[in-house]
């Protein structure tokens, strides 16, 4: 029996480390793949065309918007950021586990769509820690950071959506408390469990 994957979505403020937590859960774990968003910002250093985000013109992003192209997509600090829609349905269809590192406006479009996905919201262990992550960082602007650090509070709000949170504390703890939840959502009751208990009838027949 062919189970269909499960749809992760993983937000909260940047610098709450929802990426790190997410990269330490790749490296023990088979469980689960990244899905790789388009973006119309600049790479930063170090980032990877298809690997960190494929990098588009914002015509090609708008594009690909108006071809139906994205699962969903959203303006976030002046770019966009989308979901290309094709390859995590597919991937869910052969039985694969997908996380989406998303904003909010992001999730709350998944919600609409993809009802069944599962809803991680990461917080910093305090907004003092999340300002001293987000300058360490070095990569933006006086102004974007500003602009970041004014939308976590807004953000927080919307916690209520999800279905569980993660503090951000120490990685490892984080990174556990995100398999356990991978893991939960894998033995979670849905309706193919009929299809399991008609096999296990036809297997006595
Ligand atoms: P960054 O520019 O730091 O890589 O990402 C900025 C924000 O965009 C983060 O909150 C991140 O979760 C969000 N983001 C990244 N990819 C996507 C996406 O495909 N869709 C949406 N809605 N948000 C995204």
């Amino acid at each position: 029996m062919l189970r269909k994957g499960n749809l992760f979505v993983i937000s909260g403020p940047s610098g709450a480390g929802k990426g790190t937590i997410i990269r330490e859960v790749l490296k023990s774990t088979q469980e689960i793949e990244i899905s790789v968003s388009v973006t119309t910002r600049e790479s930063r250093r170090g980032e990877v065309e298809g690997v960190n985000y494929y990098f588009k013109s914002r015509e090609d992003f708008e594009k690909m918007a108006e071809e139906g192209g994205f699962l969903e997509y959203a303006r976030v600090y002046d770019h966009y950021y989308g979901t290309p829609k094709e390859p995590v349905l597919k991937a869910l269809d052969r039985g694969e586990n997908i996380i989406l590192e998303i904003d909010i406006q992001g999730a709350l479009q998944v919600k609409k769509s993809y009802p069944e996905a599962i809803f991680v919201f990461i917080l910093p262990p305090s907004m003092a820690e999340l300002r001293q992550r987000i300058v360490s960082r070095g990569s933006e602007t006086e102004e974007a950071l500003k602009l970041r650090f004014a939308s976590a509070l807004e953000e927080i709000s919307y916690i209520e959506k999800y279905d569980y949170y993660i503090i951000n504390d120490t990685l490892t703890a984080s990174a556990r408390c995100l398999e356990a939840v991978i893991m939960a959502e894998r033995c979670r009751i849905k309706k193919d469990v009929t299809e399991l208990i008609e096999n296990f009838k036809e297997e006595l027949e």
